[in-house]
């Protein structure tokens, strides 16, 4: 009977080696520039939606027209996933929209309340909406009251939001400098 010495590597461990470097292997930072950038190229708003939504400031975002494939292609690249919905305009016609989110769950929850409905939306759905793009609750519930009221913002800063700020918002402050971050990582990629 042949003894193995007890300290002999086991058959199946190998020594870690780096792998060489190629194009699926490539600096994840470098591939989401080079997403954002595409995606920049063709839409700012998408982009900084995309970017905002797969850092999770926002839990899900709405694109409010069809996307083509290269696009879908390149927010799954960026670790989104995405829902389409058909939506009712007011004058009987359909528009398609895409949503997408990190979390498959709230694109069910979006398309159960939303697809096939009329874009007008009733409070309730207005509510909804809101929670599900991250916007505050103070600044949801004083749009439905009264759309676009006056608020100390500065036009910049209201321009890099996709909600309304409420007057004397006490969440937004903390979103801007995330919003405004975001919009610097798009601008720069
Ligand atoms: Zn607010």
């Amino acid at each position: 009977m042949a003894n193995r010495p007890a300290s002999a590597p086991h058959a199946a461990v190998k020594p870690r080696t780096r792998s060489a470097s190629g194009p699926l292997r490539r600096d994840p930072a470098v591939r989401r520039a080079e997403l954002l950038r595409s995606l920049r190229d063709r839409d700012e708003d998408l982009a900084l939606l995309a970017h905002l939504t797969a850092i999770g400031v926002k839990p899900l975002s709405r694109y409010e027209r069809p996307l083509t494939d290269p696009l879908r292609s390149e927010l799954i690249a960026l670790g989104l996933s995405l829902g389409v919905c058909s939506r009712r305009t007011e004058a009987g016609g359909e528009v398609e929209e895409t949503v997408f989110s990190r979390h498959t769950a709230l694109i069910d929850v979006y398309r159960e309340a939303f697809d096939k409905q009329p874009l007008r939306l009733s409070p309730e759905l207005g509510r909804l909406e809101g929670y599900l793009f991250g916007f505050p609750p103070c600044c949801v519930a004083a749009y439905i009251d009264r759309p676009y009221a006056p608020n100390s913002l500065s036009r910049e800063d209201q321009a890099t939001l996709f909600h309304w700020a409420c007057d004397g918002c006490t969440i937004t402050p903390l979103l801007l400098p995330r919003y405004r971050d975001a919009l610097a990582v798009v601008r720069g990629a």
